[in-house]
């Protein structure tokens, strides 16, 4: 899918994360606190300074991780920010730190985190899917809690199975139930067994993902507009990826990371004597990986998909009729009639837009992205420029006596100068999407003053989508009654949380603001 592996860099998933922690604190905590190097390394220090004079009973460990790498490559621990200095060159790498969670659930004491697969099936609208089962990777050196002396322990401290394999511990098993990789559906029986419930576990880790994927995708329809053109049917893309999540010892779920390109190997490497090695079949990975890679053929199938709806013409979407508290664990079997009963049983659930009315208030940076995209103007561009800018404020009617077009120019400036000097990407000058979204949340401060964050960039984005859309439908109006069916001179979005014209054509050109509205709940989307 165009975008996914810039997407899911360690800084710009810190980065998209770091919005909706911004707007939704509570509800993104699942992802540590981060800081990006070299840009926020005096803020690294002053935040850790500032909490550990208030606390100092704080300890904390961080986690530093080169931008980019993966395998556990360059990882290392440190006690104090000044420890990154001696390391050396992270001033001019880039890297995100991270707050290191100290208290990881064990089990038999050692280590562990969680693969995942998610099949990302379609980006408009929103369809994700998750495996029912997944690996669990296991260090191969009992866990201790970070010390000066156990630091460097990478057994003790990563659970990259690219690491551990070279630990004389590592158990290759024949059981998908023990040694150093196993299925996450045998930890769960386990975890079970001692009264854990279970249910509450695999329901946090669909929440986990859903909302990640909400963090990831703004960004992802920037990139597919630039590639794919506007208004003509494009292709269907797909993408299959990995999370990687740990579970705390208090079993709450923390994302590490995500893979765009989750290793689909099989078999593994065995060496049969010194130096000489074999590939042999790796059974927990057949077990978890085939059928993954079997379900997405199913449903990515087109020719099944064109029966399905011949079949089913009038069939109703799933959207929200449960909550993830209902989700199975993995392992229990589906209710519907399945039209595929010869073959093995589906592994991928569909979880968006089966739980979408749960998780669609938190789209806001989506419908952002939206404006964002509308003003853009030229092909095949992901930066905003300053005229597409003034134009966005412009035509939502966001100028006043208290903010002058001047003003906005600052604004614009400001903002975009100092994202461009931040990011690696220097290939087209303008505003990127997380510039716009900074300035939206200064204009929306401004503009709603006393609510909270969420809120007032809420009431902003409707109020935005309700001047264009009143501006669309006076297009229309005129287009009509010179040449019909033009489309209006902005990028209709793919996804419209502005009405193309298309859309509007449904409704009567007299319709109010207020029946407008009424059609288009705040927070209600997709
Ligand atoms: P890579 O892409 O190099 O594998 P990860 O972000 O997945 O990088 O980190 C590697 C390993 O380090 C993880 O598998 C996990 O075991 C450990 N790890 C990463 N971040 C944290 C963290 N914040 N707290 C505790 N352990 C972590």
């Amino acid at each position: 899918m165009s975008g996914m592996t810039e997407m899911v860099r360690k800084i710009t998933l810190s980065r998209a994360v770091r919005i909706m922690q911004n707007l939704f604190p509570e509800e993104y905590n699942f992802y540590p606190r981060s800081w990006i190097l070299p840009d926020e390394f005096q803020l690294f220090v002053a935040q850790v300074r500032m909490v550990k004079d208030g606390d100092p009973s704080w300890k904390p460990t961080f986690i530093v991780k080169p931008d980019g790498g993966c395998q556990g490559d360059g990882i290392y621990l440190i006690k104090d920010p000044s420890d990154i200095r001696l390391a050396g060159t992270l001033q001019s790498r880039p890297a995100v730190v991270q707050e290191y969670i100290c208290k990881p659930l064990l089990i038999d004491k050692l280590k562990f985190d969680i693969r995942l697969y998610v099949l990302l099936k379609s980006l408009d609208p929103l369809e994700i899917y998750i495996a029912k089962d997944g690996l669990s990777r296991f260090c191969t050196e009992p866990y201790q809690e970070p010390s000066p002396k156990n630091l460097h322990h990478v057994f003790m401290h990563l659970t990259n199975y690219s690491l551990n394999i070279h630990s004389g511990n590592f158990v290759h098993s024949d059981s998908t139930s023990t040694g150093s990789k196993r299925t996450f559906s045998s930890i769960l029986c386990r975890l079970s067994s001692k009264g854990v419930d279970i249910k509450k576990v695999w329901s946090d880790i669909i929440s986990l993902v859903i909302k990640t994927v909400i963090a990831l995708t703004p960004e992802l329809k920037v990139f597919y507009q630039s590639d794919i053109p506007a208004g003509r049917p494009g292709p269907t893309c797909f993408q299959i990826l990995g999370f990687d999540i740990l579970l705390m010892k208090n079993l709450k779920p923390i994302l590490l990371e995500v893979n765009a390109n989750p290793s689909m190997r099989i078999e593994h490497e065995q060496e049969l004597s010194p130096g000489v090695f074999e590939n042999v079949p790796s059974l927990v990975d057949e077990e978890v990986k085939v059928a993954v890679i079997r379900d997405t053929l199913r449903l990515m199938d087109p020719l099944k998909n064109k029966r399905e709806k011949q079949s089913q013409p009038h069939k109703k979407p799933l959207a929200g009729k449960e909550g993830p508290s209902d989700c199975e664990p993995a392992g229990t079997s589906d209710t519907n009639p399945n039209p595929e009963a010869h073959l093995p049983s589906i592994c991928l659930k569909q979880v968006f837009p089966k739980y979408a009315k749960q998780f669609n208030y938190l789209r806001l940076v989506d419908r952002m992205a939206n404006l964002f995209i509308r003003f853009l103007g030229i092909k095949g561009s992901m930066k905003l420029g300053p005229t597409g800018f003034r134009t966005f404020i412009r035509n939502c009617k966001l100028s006043s006596s208290s903010l002058s077009m001047a003003a906005v120019d600052i604004l614009y400036i400001d903002i975009t100068r100092r994202w461009n000097s931040m990011t690696l990407d220097q290939r087209d000058s303008g505003m990127c999407l997380q510039a716009f979204v900074e300035a939206f949340f200064y204009l929306a401060q401004r503009k709603f003053k006393m609510l909270p964050l969420h809120e007032q960039v809420a009431s902003l984005i409707d109020l935005c989508e309700y001047h264009l859309s009143l501006l669309d439908e006076r297009r229309l109006v005129c287009g009509r009654s010179s040449t019909a069916g033009v489309r209006p001179p902005g990028r209709s979005t793919p996804q419209g949380a502005t009405p193309s014209a298309q859309q509007v054509e449904g409704h009567p050109p007299c319709c109010t603001n207020s029946a407008h509205k009424s059609s288009r709940p705040r927070h209600a989307l997709s």
